[in-house]
């Protein structure tokens, strides 16, 4: 069976890929090694599945390329390419997320269109839910999303929604919240968390401190998409994906402290538009469902990620 995984330099897409290879999948990855963060990260992170038989990997913007050749065998889709991040979604940075979190999934939903497809698994996001009315927050609470970059993620959700209805598409969408581990991208907290703990610059704390979030494993991500690909779930299911331990800015400032061995510098920033409060899911249908359940444990999962920071600081300086 060869999957498509959308996004395959990526932070999670391309320990999805090390993973399908794993499991016995064939693999072809499409990326545009887009320059939100440094691509030369996504080079590291495509380097050893490049050495993989059974990896195909195709560089091309979804937006534009001609989507047919690289369908081409493809029996499911994992599509995890997106422009990520809450932050620089305002303003002019719009219209980069309307390309290629709304275009980039119409196109490929328009191409995947006659073909005999088992599964088309969509990366979704706790930001869809904006500041949830309820916490643990379940998948039937209105989405209200808090930032531009969640309303592009709930509208990759309602396109992947009107093929499903329109043309029978095997689509489940996962809703993740906030993913961490070795590979995490640089622009998101817990790694200038760790980056500020090894003595490179100073953390900025964007409000008080207490927001709280739920933070998900990678692996646990990884996972779920396998989960999602083999299990008969109904098309259309959408499914909050989460680690279960909601944990504040400064609590995960004594984490990141207590396992790098080193207090992380931090200053004081005005709170930032479209960070929510709280988030924290209830993950009972993925639960139910997909027979998903988080395995791993948050200092685990840090430690994990830290070791792999050290490294990719060890090899820069
Ligand atoms: P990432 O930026 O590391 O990976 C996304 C990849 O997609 C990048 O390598 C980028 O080059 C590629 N890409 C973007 N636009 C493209 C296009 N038009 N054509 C081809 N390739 C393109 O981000 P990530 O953290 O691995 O996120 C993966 C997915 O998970 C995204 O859909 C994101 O919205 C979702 N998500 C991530 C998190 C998280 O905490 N990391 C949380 C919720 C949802």
């Amino acid at each position: 069976m060869r999957v498509l995984i959308t996004g395959a330099a990526g932070f999670i897409g391309s320990r999805l890929a090390r993973r399908c290879l794993d499991e016995g999948f064939e693999v072809t990855g499409v990326d545009a090694f887009t320059d939100h963060y440094p691509p030369a990260q996504k080079r590291r992170n495509v380097r050893t599945l490049l050495r993989h038989p059974g990896f195909r990997l195709v560089e091309a913007d979804l937006v534009t390329a001609d989507l047919a050749p690289i369908l081409s065998g493809v029996s499911a889709v994992l599509h995890q390419a997106a422009q990520p991040g809450v932050r620089t979604s305002w303003a002019d940075g719009f219209s980069t997320y309307l390309q290629r979190n709304v275009h980039a999934t119409q196109r490929l939903l328009e191409a995947v269109r006659g073909r005999p497809l088992t599964r088309f698994v969509l990366a979704s996001s706790s930001s869809v839910y904006g500041d949830a009315p309820s916490v643990p927050t379940a998948e039937e609470v209105p989405a209200a999303p808090a930032s531009p970059y969640g309303v592009t993620k709930l509208a990759a959700e309602h396109l992947c929604g009107a093929y499903a209805r329109s043309d029978g598409l095997p689509f489940v969408a996962l809703r993740y919240f906030t993913v961490y581990g070795g590979g995490q991208r640089p622009d998101m907290a817990l790694h200038r968390m760790v980056e500020a703990a090894l003595g490179r610059g100073t953390f900025h704390v964007f409000g008080d401190g207490q927001q709280r979030r739920d933070v998900t494993h990678v692996d646990d991500v990884v996972e779920a998409n396998l989960l999602a690909l083999g299990r008969p779930v109904p098309p259309g299911t959408v499914l909050n994906i989460a680690g279960g331990a909601s944990t504040s800015v400064s609590g995960m400032l004594d984490l990141v402290a207590e396992v790098t061995g080193a207090a992380v510098p931090t200053a004081q920033w005005p709170e930032e538009r479209g960070d929510v409060r709280v988030t924290q899911a209830d993950t009972t249908q993925a639960r139910t469902l997909l027979g998903w359940r988080p395995e791993m444990e948050l200092r685990a999962g840090l430690a994990e990620q830290v070791a792999w920071q050290r490294q990719e600081d060890a090899a820069a300086r």
